[in-house]
């Protein structure tokens, strides 16, 4: 905490200054930048403008410069448990042979580049090349439908969609390039010149021979060196969509040289890593976190990391512990949903659970995207962590590029449900809604009060919606995060309590969602998964709704209403009276966007038994509304 304390306050006495040092210990620049931050334009800020890099020679070039070639970069694991593994030399040669294929279909520097791909080294590949030539990607989560996937080329405008014939996700082919074509069918998508298709499975496809070239035929003969782009550190690296909790994706765009700095130190500080390393990150390719924590952070860093196609049920839902001890992970980075659908199934079936295998090479366990429970928090340190691996609870958000809240494995002493302090240099506080702090122990705005490297630029196309999102004028130049949270008043950690929309307010009593959810969660014995929503009430102002996954089947009839009195009786106990729900509804499931995360913002139309009219493209699972509207 020494060494932690140092850092902040040498952020503190100067910010630009403590981040241009770590810029230049962290990255290679072709031509070294002479500042670090430019706020003339805020809140438009620039970081490290005057330098040139890129940064697929930052993370691969690079590395075999340092005499990493011959190293593993990605240990690569399909859905049918096939291992392939690509050194850095040759994950540099791939690079540069696709970089230079899509030179010869002439994407050039600024082109926007859709990536709709199953996960897979030539996934990572794509987006390396696309940043060596300093086209923009956007990588579109290859579990979204046509017409999503077709706003999205729209939007960015792009010149190419670089795809699959298929994927394979829990032993079934799903179709990629068949999403593609209807989405240009729907129209709109004129910009795309070219569909560059990998083959993953051989699957029957369709071909329009005038737009699209395989993968393989493309590369064929292309030389394995590619001159890299030198760019503007301000150049974006890539747009991607956030994934609609709250409302209609945003456009993300992202530096070239703030985002990999973030992308690099934070890989390197929040899991500790050591060149030895195996590291894991469960995300898919399709979310900031596996841009930033697959494709840029740990290759920027030298380190071998593992790649998975497939989903943590398949063959059985003992995969993850499988291949932990199979490739000897060391440091694991997964997400709430996926851990508390785990524990599900290992009290289900004790051949899946975690003390079934070897998980003695784990060291560090991370979480991401949702706040985690303190019962799911408990599970994993226990049952995976086998009590000695500390649990880096990571909050941040597509917006922020990296790490904002978490702590420093080994130096933060850890509280379960708690993400603790800002990473050094970030300048995290809470505020009331007119900009003016507030005390600790009492919740209010989650907002960034200084500029950092790796923030969000602008939304692609829609500078307007970037300031009136992330900038609203009462908040004095703070940067609006759009979750709310509360400090500890003994010792100032932060615990993420909610969207702002989700903040209750009961007879005059606010709370956050998250702490009814957490108390229904830690009813172990029944709850598996909880989501806790507002509905107007007469008397009561607002009156609380919970949508309860159990762990046995879903209850009907008289079984639920004796449940859902039990687990009254639980909140009253864990929070207090005031704090049971008046309304408690059975699911199989919740809804959930298709990365995962509780989209509470439906719930809130189904709580008040009224049509869902709000953005649903990202929603993995409708069906679950028409059950989840009947009432007990
Ligand atoms: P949209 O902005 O379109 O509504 P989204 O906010 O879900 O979608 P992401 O950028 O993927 O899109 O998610 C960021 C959000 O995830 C954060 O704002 C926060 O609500 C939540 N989150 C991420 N990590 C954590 C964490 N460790 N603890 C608590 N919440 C987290
Ligand atoms: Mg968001």
């Amino acid at each position: 905490m020494d060494a932690y304390e140092k850092l902040v306050a040498e952020a503190e006495a100067d910010h630009s200054g403590y981040w241009s040092r770590l810029a230049r210990e962290f990255l290679g620049w072709k031509t070294p930048f002479t500042r670090g931050l430019d706020d003339s334009q805020a809140p438009f800020f620039k970081w490290f403008e005057d330098g040139t890099l890129n940064v697929s020679w930052n993370c691969l070039d690079r590395q075999v410069e340092r005499g990493l070639g011959d190293k593993t970069a990605i240990i690569f694991e399909a859905d049918d448990g096939q291992v392939t593994r690509a050194s850095y030399r040759e994950l540099l040669a791939r690079t540069c042979r696709m970089a230079n294929a899509l030179k010869a279909r002439g994407v050039k520097k600024g082109d926007r580049v859709v990536i709709y791909m199953s996960m897979s080294i030539e996934g990572v590949v794509a987006m390396q090349a696309c940043a060596r030539i300093g086209a923009t990607h956007s990588v579109v989560f290859g579990g979204f439908s046509a017409q999503s996937l077709r706003d999205r080329i729209q939007d960015a405008g792009a010149v190419m969609v670089v795809t699959a014939d298929e994927q394979v996700r829990g032993g079934k082919p799903l179709p990629l390039k068949a999403i593609v074509d209807e989405a240009i069918a729907l129209g709109g998508c004129e910009t795309v010149k070219n569909v560059v298709v990998y083959r993953r499975t051989g699957g029957p496809i369709g071909w329009v021979p005038s737009r699209d070239r395989w993968l393989h035929e493309e590369t064929q003969g292309q030389p394995e060196t590619c001159e890299p782009e030198w760019v503007g550190a301000e150049h974006p690296l890539f747009v991607l969509y956030t994934s609609g909790s709250t409302g209609k994706p945003k456009g993300v765009q992202h530096s070239s040289g703030g985002y990999l700095l973030h992308a690099a130190l934070t890989t390197q500080w929040t899991f500790d890593l050591k060149p030895a390393d195996v590291f894991w990150c469960t995300a898919d390719i399709g979310w900031v976190t596996g841009h930033t924590y697959i494709a840029y952070g740990p290759l920027a860093l030298g380190a071998t990391e593992v790649v998975f196609e497939g989903v943590p049920t398949y063959p059985d839902a003992g995969r993850f512990w499988k291949m932990i001890q199979d490739h000897k992970v060391s440091v694991f980075y997964t997400a709430p949903t996926a851990i508390r659908s785990l524990i599900k199934a290992a009290e289900g079936n004790p051949e899946v659970h975690p003390r079934r295998y070897d998980l003695s090479s784990l060291r560090i366990l991370g979480s991401v995207g949702e706040p985690i429970n303190p019962a799911a928090w408990e599970w994993f340190h226990q049952h995976v962590g086998g009590g000695r691996c500390p649990i880096v609870d990571t909050f941040w958000q597509t917006e922020t590029g990296g790490h904002m809240i978490t702590p420093l494995p080994g130096a933060t002493p850890l509280v379960p449900g708690s993400c603790t302090l800002p990473f050094p240099g970030i300048a995290a506080a809470i505020v009331d809604e007119t900009g003016a702090d507030v005390p600790n122990g009492q919740g209010g705005i989650l907002v960034v009060k200084k500029p950092w490297p790796s923030m969000i630029r602008t939304i692609w196309g829609d500078p307007e919606r970037f300031k009136a999102s992330y900038y609203p004028p009462e908040l004095k130049g703070f940067y609006l995060a759009g979750d709310g949270a509360i400090r500890d008043a003994k010792t100032g950690y932060f615990t993420i309590t909610g969207r702002i929309d989700d903040v209750l307010n009961v007879s005059g009593h606010r709370m956050g969602t998250m702490e009814i959810e957490s108390a229904l969660v830690s009813c172990t014995a029944l709850v598996a998964e909880a989501a806790v929503v507002g509905r107007p009430d007469d008397t009561t102002g607002e009156a609380i709704c919970a949508f309860v996954v159990l762990k046995r089947a879903r209850p009907t009839g008289d079984e639920a209403k004796k449940i859902a009195n039990e687990l009254r009786n639980w909140v009253a106990k864990e929070i207090g009276p005031i704090a049971k729900p008046k309304d408690i509804r059975f699911g199989d499931n919740l809804p959930k966007t298709r990365s995962g995360k509780i989209m509470r913002r439906l719930l809130r139309s189904v709580a008040k038994d009224e049509p869902i009219t709000q953005d649903t493209s990202t929603l993995e699972n409708p069906a679950i509304l028409a059950q989840l509207s009947e009432r007990n």
